[in-house]
């Protein structure tokens, strides 16, 4: 039986609940007048200083996602870009992803680390590794890493992923240092997610993969992460231990993306329900070709338009939570996903084992072809042509701004006197530390023009004086 507030995912993510609203949203498709309703409802509203959003249901939204309309359509980007505006701005924070190993004893059928393929050689970091990783990382300007490993009690059990959370805080290379270690790990006890909690890691993170339990357990035949539920209320868990920012994503392409569409909302809805904040970030990945995966068999790839479709439904169903796209997409989709909703990306990433150390991109333990391959510098370039701010901020999560203090901050309207600010003073440490040439040019047009869209004067005098300091001197690291 549906019910958003039960800890069983069999209640949360209730199948018949997806069915029922796949018919109601195929029923009201083409009522253009439901429609234009919905999109009004989802459109940001004044409320003092700030703004606020009502956010759509996953029936609602549903309708949306199934609304063939040109005009609705561009509506909906529309107002998936006023949300994404009134919101996060025109900043889109920037991170990379470290694999630290690809032992895996599940059997998942999509990715190359299933534990059957033996075509690819296995390898875990050591800690002199990671160090060297990280300095490859720090060198390229990036200050927030998501970690990324296979399930493998006795090659990387948990203690191993936590000295190695440690081991990349440690590394302090010239101006660098990683300020955000996000974590994307098998599901796993409320016990290792305290201890995560205390290592400091920002948000936790892990796909669903497919909400359809039928598939699921085809697709994942062998291995812990064969237990559905498990999978499934690992983010309850996690949230008992301690971790207020936790990512959900689905891996587009497995099973129909309506479905997939219904039942990422209904976890999100349930962890509002249930936990009292909804998902910290949202991640849009399509399963892509590997050694030993080719996505056509799964049968259910979808083009790029009902991609960006579900991405900007997605930002009106659940207004504040960040977006993430990563470098399995390639330039162009990256560009249109920017304008309805994403509020992160990768980039400069290299998702094999080790790659970071190595001049030519690696491709023997890739978990999956890389479709972004620019520089980080070419990646920070094209965001300023397209008029995004990169960010390299991290600050919510050291100030303890996580969970619902940080949706409060998005609400409140005062992302333009904090996150604004912060966003262009770790944008100028890049600039002086790391970038080329004509990055820095258009990075200080950039900077000029933006101090003067903050509204408090006050924080804008100390965000000019603090981005003079970094010209002028080694001082790091300011923040609001
Ligand atoms: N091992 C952890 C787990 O089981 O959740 C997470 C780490 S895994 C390295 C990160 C994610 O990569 C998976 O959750 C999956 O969605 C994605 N992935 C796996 N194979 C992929 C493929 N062929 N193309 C795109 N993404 C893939």
């Amino acid at each position: 039986m549906y019910n958003p507030k039960s800890s069983n995912a069999d209640d949360f993510i209730d199948h018949g609940e997806i069915l029922d609203t796949l018919i109601y949203a195929e029923a009201n498709k083409n009522n253009l007048k439901l429609v234009d309703e919905l999109l009004e409802k989802a459109r940001p509203k004044k409320n003092g200083n700030g703004c606020t959003c009502s956010g759509l249901t996953h029936r609602e939204a549903s309708v949306l996602l199934a609304c063939e309309d040109p005009e609705m359509i561009n509506k909906m980007y529309q107002v998936a870009e006023e949300i994404k505006l009134a919101f996060y701005g025109n900043r889109i924070v920037l991170f990379a992803p470290l694999y630290l190993s690809n032992y895996c004893i599940n059997g998942c059928l999509y990715c190359p680390y299933h534990t059957k393929n033996k075509s690819i050689p296995r390898k875990k970091l050591t800690q002199e590794e990671i160090k060297a990783e990280v300095i490859a990382l720090q060198d390229m300007g990036h200050k927030r890493l998501a970690i990324e490993a296979g399930e493998d009690p006795v090659n990387n059990p948990l203690e191993y992923i936590l000295e190695s959370i440690d081991t990349i805080y440690s590394v302090h290379h010239k101006n660098g240092d990683i300020r955000r270690v996000n974590v994307n790990i098998a599901a796993t006890t409320v016990e290792a997610y305290k201890k995560l909690k205390a290592a400091g890691i920002g948000t936790y993170i892990l796909f669903q993969e497919t909400y359809n339990k039928k598939r699921y357990l085809e697709l994942h035949p062998t291995g812990p992460k064969h237990d559905y539920n498990y999978h499934t209320e690992a983010m309850d868990r996690a949230m008992q231990g301690g971790i207020d920012d936790v990512g959900l994503g689905v891996l587009f392409g497995l099973e129909g993306y309506k479905y997939e569409f219904a039942g990422l909302l209904m976890h999100a809805e349930h962890l509002e329900a249930s936990q009292g904040v909804g998902p910290h970030t949202i991640s849009v990945p399509r399963v892509k070709p590997a050694d030993d995966i080719n996505p056509d068999d799964f049968n259910n790839s979808i083009p790029d338009e009902i991609f960006t479709k579900i991405a900007a439904c997605i930002r009106l169903a659940v207004p504040y939570t960040g977006m993430i796209i990563s470098t399995r997409e390639n330039e162009a989709v990256r560009k249109k996903m920017l304008t309805v909703g994403i509020s992160q990306i990768s980039g400069g990433s290299r998702t094999s084992v080790g790659g970071y150390t190595e001049t030519i991109r690696p491709h023997d333990t890739e978990q999956f072809d890389v479709s972004d391959q620019r520089t980080l510098d070419e990646v920070v370039y094209w965001l300023m042509q397209c008029g995004h701010i990169p960010s390299f901020c991290t600050a919510c999560y050291r100030a303890g701004r996580t969970g619902d203090r940080f949706m409060s901050l998005c609400k409140s309207g005062q992302i333009l006197n904090c996150c604004h600010p912060n966003a262009l003073m770790t944008l100028t440490e890049y600039l002086e530390d790391y970038a080329k040439p004509d990055t820095k040019k258009l990075g200080y047009e950039m900077i000029e023009r933006e101090l003067l869209k903050i509204p408090n004067e006050n924080v804008q005098k100390i965000a000019r004086e603090n981005i003079e300091a970094m010209k002028n001197n080694n001082k790091r690291d300011f923040r609001f």
